[in-house]
């Protein structure tokens, strides 16, 4: 667990990284088609959580930006893009998907000095972010609706009609992904959108919209930057949005769907996750360690659907956690513009605080850390907010650090005796996002994936997350889903058309 680095100065190769950076864009609110400033003239910088200082300021907007965003959303449907056809959507997106190919590593490099990701992980994120949009450019083509034939007297038939203008809320941690995410399924839909990215890391989103910019009509597109309260509150508790779909924490879930009640929009939420992974005795640990480390581990625990809590039966304990300690310690942290790394930095103070406070937790209740718990002792990574792979055993499934998502690089390992046994700790959660299974059995993998209380089941592996399937969580991870056909049923809404037949008369 060392830094790829030699003794090249990471701040210098950041330096000129921010310098490539500001040579991308301007960074401005995307509305109507161009970069605006906020009328109140602020704005807020995006920081490198691997240096600690900021890349570029981008607008800090309030309600008038987002009124202004959804007045041009609203404009560009009722103009244009509300007679535009299925056929014409897909080509469109198409050619999106053809402009950011020749972009790929630019919008990596976005992500990764945003968020402090490697930047290899930020490239795979990003070739995942075209193919959503691929896959809903070729989708947006095969809409179809139903006949009903209900009576002889009656034609029925269904339409799917787009909400009109529909508002978006992005994390931090997958920017390019999660923008895709929203906006492929929303337009191929027929909707126009208002996309508000976090404020931590609203690059990669800002350009990707840039670069539709002669490919969309004006106003179809637009992203309004800013800070939760004063963007993502009014986008949210605007009357005249018709659709809300959001991917961040509980609480501000929570927050978002009362806003959204007060003008009965419709919701989507993806919220957080307290992932668990049960190893079953029979498992082929090669793979569930790897599983587990990556599910943990990728992006510095900073994933929604992290397999924070590996559950491992009793017999094979031991030997897993011998070999997962190994696989944690043997992450390379460092400069993630370094393609050697395999871990960047916590992505800001708040997070390593929380971090930091998590596993003094852990202790305080009796759990015992077998490795990392704090930042590693690396000169070289001292201005970062770095954090060592960290694993916690003797867990309590009661216990904080088993209960609650600390969105770090910190596991927990329970063990269990008996199939009943792991099946109940593993949904003794209020979260039900993500689950995992290690085991050679086919019995035990399907019915354990029909027993646990998760939207997403991964059977000997971690990930992939493919464009066709849906993701979403079950309880408080969320309602509907992002991906697959549900996520573009989550933005039409369905009429019934009923027609009169009389009997045919030529009199
Ligand atoms: P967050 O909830 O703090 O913020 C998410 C977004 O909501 C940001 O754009 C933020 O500015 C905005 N926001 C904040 N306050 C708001 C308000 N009052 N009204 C409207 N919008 C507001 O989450 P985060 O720290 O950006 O991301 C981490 C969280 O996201 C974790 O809980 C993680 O599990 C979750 N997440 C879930 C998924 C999923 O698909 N289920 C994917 C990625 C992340």
């Amino acid at each position: 667990m060392s830094s790829s680095q030699s003794s090249d100065s990471i701040a210098s190769t950041h330096e000129d990284a921010h310098e490539r950076v500001r040579e991308v864009s301007e960074f401005g609110a995307w509305i109507d088609g161009e970069y605006v400033s906020a009328a109140s003239g602020e704005t807020v910088a995006t920081r490198d959580p691997v240096v600690d200082e900021p890349i570029v300021e981008v607008p800090r907007c309030d309600e008038r930006e987002v009124d202004r965003a959804v007045d041009a959303a609203w404009d560009a449907f009722d103009a244009e893009w509300s007679d535009t056809t299925p056929a014409e959507r897909s080509r469109l997106l198409f050619e999106w998907v053809s402009v950011l190919e020749d972009h790929v590593e630019e919008l990596a490099l976005l992500d990764s000095i945003d968020t402090g990701r490697p930047k290899s992980d930020a490239r795979g994120e990003v070739e995942g972010a075209i193919d959503t949009l691929e896959y809903y450019a070729s989708l947006a083509r095969g809409q179809e609706a139903r006949q009903i034939p209900a009576r002889e007297d009656v034609h029925i038939y269904t339409r799917h009609e787009p909400y009109g203008v529909v508002g978006q809320i992005t994390p931090w941690n997958f920017p390019t992904w999660a923008a895709a995410w929203k906006l492929g399924p929303a337009l191929a839909a027929g909707n126009a959108a208002v996309l508000k990215p976090s404020a931590q890391s609203p690059l990669s989103t800002l350009r990707m919209v840039e670069l539709a910019a002669d490919i969309f009509p004006d106003g179809v597109v637009n992203v309004v930057t800013g800070t939760g309260s004063e963007v993502g509150g009014p986008l949210t508790e605007h009357e005249d949005v018709r659709k809300v779909s959001f991917t961040g924490s509980v609480g501000v879930g929570e927050h978002v769907m009362k806003a959204a009640a007060e003008h009965v929009a419709p919701v989507t939420l993806e919220l957080g996750g307290k992932s668990p992974f049960v190893v079953f005795p029979d498992a082929d640990l090669d793979k569930a360690v790897d599983a587990v480390a990556t599910g943990i581990f990728y992006s510095t625990g900073q994933i929604c659907d992290g397999f924070s809590r590996a559950l491992v039966h009793e017999d094979v304990a031991a030997e897993f956690t011998d070999r997962f300690v190994d696989a944690a310690e043997s992450y390379v942290l460092g400069d993630p513009l370094d393609e050697e790394t395999t871990m960047g930095p916590l992505t800001s103070a708040e997070q390593f605080e929380t971090v930091s406070e998590y596993v003094e937790i852990g202790q305080q209740e009796g759990a015992t850390l077998l490795t990392g718990g704090s930042a590693p002792d690396d000169p070289e990574l001292a201005d970062g907010w770095y954090f060592e792979p960290t694993v916690f055993t003797d867990v309590d499934n009661d216990m904080r650090i088993a209960q609650e998502e600390i969105f770090g690089p910190v596991q927990t390992i329970q063990t269990f005796s008996t199939y009943e046994e792991a099946i109940e700790v593993a949904n003794d959660t209020d979260f039900g996002l993500a689950a995992g299974l290690a085991t050679e059995s086919t019995d035990i993998a399907h019915n354990a994936a029909a027993d646990i209380e998760a939207g997403l089941v991964y059977v000997n592996e971690y990930g992939p997350i493919l464009s066709e399937a849906p993701y979403g969580g079950f309880k408080d991870s969320g309602i509907g889903n992002d991906l697959g056909t549900e996520a573009l049923d989550h933005y039409r809404q369905t009429k019934s058309v009923y027609v009169n037949l009389d009997d045919p008369d030529l009199e």
